[in-house]
């Protein structure tokens, strides 16, 4: 029997957050689409009811306030650039969307979208009669993993290449939903579970992304990926330091969650290389070897640690 779909556009977050609670889990706001959309037509995703968000004010803007800057959820990747106080304070959330896709994608996909888009493996994006034949995944309400061959865990890939950077800049985020509002640290938005990757449910809207001002951050920015353009990361390193010597590395593509490793400008680089390799559970689930991904942790974090010290 072929259910019912709905689209509604909403206007404002009541609006939204009453249409969200009235379809519990069938249902997904729409930002930019970019995301989402590609998966609803490759069958990997099943919502019913989908919820407009693109005309809500309130999730709109880049405003400057106190020591913080809050980037509205529903600004584009493209409008990013635009911004002076991101361009002179987060040139690094620059270097990152700008990794996204291509012109065409940035300036339709939003960052709350990019923070909050869908975990990627091998063996999950692909079109419905092919993930049949090879005998469904578990993100795919299969049995087991296919990429380990038999384990129990889902490691799908954390995709987003805008988290890495912001949760290295120690970004947090505004969190709505009808319990009310709370502020947390992004990288407590990710559960480590590849099927469900995220610690919020579908009807929690993220308002906006707040970031530290005035840190006089450095740092380093690198993705791997099959071609320069329109690709998926297999691996993205954000490392930040900060006024007080803080350094904080966050890897992307290689585990089901951002990998987040807090450290001092003086510890021993090769320590933290050990730890970003032992933490990272890359398995056989990307266009790489997982060898050759793991290599790339090492490559680019000695690269990272080099550039941010000249
Ligand atoms: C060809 C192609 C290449 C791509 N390349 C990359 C890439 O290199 N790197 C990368 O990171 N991504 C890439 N993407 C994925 C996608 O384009 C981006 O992640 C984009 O930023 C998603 O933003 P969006 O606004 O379109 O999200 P949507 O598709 O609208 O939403 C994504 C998810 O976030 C949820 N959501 C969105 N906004 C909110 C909100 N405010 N509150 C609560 N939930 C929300 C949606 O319900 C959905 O689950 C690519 C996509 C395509 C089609």
């Amino acid at each position: 029997m072929v259910q019912e779909q709905t689209y509604t556009r909403v206007f404002t977050l009541e609006e939204a957050m009453h249409q969200a609670s009235g379809h519990s889990t069938k249902c997904r706001f729409i930002a930019g689409g970019t995301d989402m959309m590609v998966n609803k037509f490759q069958g990997n995703d099943t919502t019913l009811h989908f919820i407009d968000i693109t005309r809500i004010k309130e999730l709109k803007g880049i405003y400057v306030e106190n020591n913080y800057l809050r980037i509205g959820a529903l600004s584009t990747l493209d409008e990013l650039k635009h911004s002076e106080v991101i361009q002179k304070e987060f040139p690094l959330l620059l270097e990152a969307a700008h990794s996204v896709g291509s012109p065409l994608i940035r300036r339709t996909a939003t960052l709350g979208g990019n923070i909050l888009c869908e975990n990627r493996c091998i063996y999950f994006n692909q079109s419905e009669w092919w993930r049949e034949a090879v005998g469904y995944c578990l993100k795919c309400s299969g049995n087991v993993c296919i990429a380990t061959g038999g384990k129990k865990a889902c490691f799908s890939e954390f995709a987003s290449d805008t988290a890495p950077a912001l949760i290295s800049m120690h970004a947090q985020v505004k969190l709505l939903s009808t319990e009310g509002e709370r502020l947390i640290p992004l990288e407590d938005l990710y559960s480590g579970d590849g099927v469900k990757p995220k610690t919020i449910d579908n009807s929690t809207i993220l308002a906006e992304i707040r970031l530290p001002l005035y840190q006089n951050f450095k740092y380093a920015f690198k993705k791997l990926r099959l071609r320069e353009s329109l690709e998926f990361t297999s691996l993205t390193t954000a490392v930040c330091l900060n006024d007080h010597d803080r350094l904080r590395i966050v890897l992307g593509g290689i585990d089901p969650k951002p990998i987040v490793i807090d450290a001092k400008r003086d510890d021993d680089k090769e320590e933290l290389i050990k730890t970003a390799l032992k933490k990272g559970r890359a398995v056989e689930n990307d266009m790489f070897s997982r060898s050759y991904r793991r290599e790339m942790i090492r490559v680019f974090l000695t690269n990272c640690f080099k550039h941010i010290e000249t």
